[in-house]
């Protein structure tokens, strides 16, 4: 039997889609991978966003790798920096830590004939045969354009950048922004003694469920018995699939029980009328990322938090102005003002055919065809592209459902049937035309504001079903895709034996 070629592949991205990319590549039996991580540390986003009340909304059971179940998790939904350790643990397991390279940005990724050539940091030049974008979504700070910002003379950071050299107890502090980040954080600065001012712009739907810890006992019943946590993972799945994702795609049932839920959480949770009034959404329930939480309406009732909702006119050397003519003295502001979703891979210099750099080719829209491929940078994946059907769902879940896609892809390249393989212009115009038929229904174009959707005003998720979306990335469809020799087909090389590189034959074999 002939042996199959082993392509080089570069991973950008030691996070959760990194990791996974490199074990599942591995896997499928592919050696010659170099992960590239611009950090010290492997971890993606459970590195970087190290606020106080870091958590996954994501039930615990539910965000691991489906072949890496962990008995240890301490709570339903777990911590930020348990989900560090998690990782880590699972690169260290399988091999991935002692091969990704550290400290090793991606400055840019040139294509040409078959070939990417990445540069590095550390000025190394790598020639590969794949390049897979695992740089993960919200991970560009996105900083409020507020008049006068620069000259506040405080501190102030990001909430993904979060400055643990300052002891925030009994300091007055501004938070702008109410999104998952703020929910999260505000409660743990309201408890730690310091007097904190919440600068609301839009109000948000709260959903609640119960934080349960997991006891030592419970602990030991799922390291005795894996399956048990496979069944809370499915059950996790199944309902977060049944009831939140349909519920955002239109299904009114669903729907409904989303807003009651949401609804009530507020009418419980908010003793003051007036209060509850001004936490009140006037849109409707799941158009923005619905948050999961079960401390900030507590918090912000007690008497060192105060919601300010008469909206920020300019901020101070000393603090934030609100348009109602009040001066808010401020030791501290944090921006819990969200991320950039289409930066991806940027400011990387990515260059696929013809010299196109990503910036032109994405110059009117960020699209790519089954959120993976870009027409004109063959052999390029990008995980958790735009149209992913991220939302309140396991992006981990997606990933693994991506890596497979992208593994049969480059198992055909293995197998000799193409060198180069690229979505074809038309098929991301019939995939964008799929994606915006389905948008209509769903709750996302519903007017409200929010990360989900693109400088158009489009949002950038999946529309459907989450078991339409596994289904129609269980296979690629060649018909969608363009394919090409570049070199001659020489005689299979060894699994081990780099492919020889000979004369250039530029036939197009458009795949069935
Ligand atoms: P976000 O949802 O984008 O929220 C940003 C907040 O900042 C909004 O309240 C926004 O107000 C406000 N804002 C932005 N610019 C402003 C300005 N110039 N003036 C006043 N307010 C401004 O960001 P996030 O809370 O960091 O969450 C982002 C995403 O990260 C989440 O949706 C989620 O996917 C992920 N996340 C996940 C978890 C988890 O547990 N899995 C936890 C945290 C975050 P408007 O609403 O008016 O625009």
């Amino acid at each position: 039997m002939e042996a199959k070629r082993n392509p080089s592949v570069v991973i950008i991205g030691a996070g959760m889609t990194g990791i996974l990319m490199t074990i599942k590549l591995r896997e499928a039996g592919i050696t010659d991978i170099t992960l590239l991580e611009k950090s010290d540390r492997i971890g993606g986003t459970w590195r970087e966003n190290t606020y106080p009340g870091v958590a996954c909304d994501v039930p615990s059971h539910m965000y691991t790798y489906s072949f890496e179940p962990n008995p240890e998790w301490s709570n339903v939904f777990a911590r930020g920096h348990e989900i560090q350790q998690y990782f880590q643990k699972v690169a260290d397991k399988y091999g991935v830590s002692e091969k990704v390279r550290l400290n090793e940005a991606v400055i840019s990724s040139v294509y040409k004939d078959g070939k990417w050539t990445v540069k590095t940091s550390k000025g190394d030049t790598i020639v590969a045969d794949f390049v897979v974008s695992a740089t993960g979504i919200l991970h560009h700070p996105a900083k409020p354009d507020i008049p006068g910002i620069d000259t506040y003379a405080g501190t102030m950071f990001h909430t993904a950048e979060w400055d643990h050299s300052i002891d925030l107890r009994g300091k007055r502090i501004g938070v702008i922004g109410t999104g998952s980040t703020a929910a999260q954080v505000i409660p743990e600065l309201v408890d730690m003694g310091a007097e904190v001012s919440v600068f609301q712009r839009t109000p948000q739907w709260i959903f609640k469920i119960p934080d349960g810890l997991y006891s030592e006992k419970m602990k030991e019943r799922f390291r005795q018995n894996p399956n048990m946590m496979n069944r809370r993972r499915v059950w996790f799945t199944r309902s977060l699939e049944h009831i939140f994702t349909k519920a955002v795609i239109g299904r009114k049932v669903q729907r409904k029980i989303m807003e009651w839920g949401c609804k009530l959480n507020l009418r419980f949770s908010v003793k003051d009328p007036e209060l509850r009034n001004k936490l009140t959404p006037d849109y409707q329930v799941g158009c923005k990322r619905l948050i999961i939480n079960n401390t900030f309406y507590k918090a912000i009732q007690k008497p060192n938090a105060h919601l300010i909702t008469e909206g920020i006119e300019r901020i101070d050397e000393t603090g934030i102005h609100t348009k109602d003519g009040q001066h808010h003295e401020l030791d501290v502001i944090v921006l819990s003002t969200g991320f950039d979703p289409t930066a991806y891979m940027r400011p990387m210099n990515l260059v696929g055919k013809e010299d196109l750099n990503i910036d032109d080719a994405w110059r009117h829209k960020v699209r790519a065809y089954r959120s993976l491929m870009v027409p004109n940078y063959p052999n390029f994946f990008l995980m958790l592209g735009p149209n992913t059907p991220i939302g309140n769902f396991s992006v981990i879940a997606m990933s693994e459902v991506q890596s497979q896609y992208i593994i049969k892809l480059i198992n055909r390249w293995r197998e000799n049937l193409f060198d180069e393989v690229e979505a074809t212009e038309t098929a991301v115009d019939r995939f964008m035309a799929y994606i915006k038929a389905g948008l209509s229904s769903t709750v996302w174009v519903g007017g409200c504001k929010s990360w989900y959707l693109d400088a158009d005003g489009d949002p950038i998720l999946w529309p459907y079903t989450w078991g339409k979306w596994v289904k129609e990335m269980a296979e690629p469809n060649l018909a969608d895709l363009s394919t090409r020799r570049v070199v001659a087909a020489p005689a299979i090389a060894a699994e081990t034996q780099p492919m020889a590189r000979g004369k250039k034959r530029k036939e197009t074999v458009t795949a069935e």
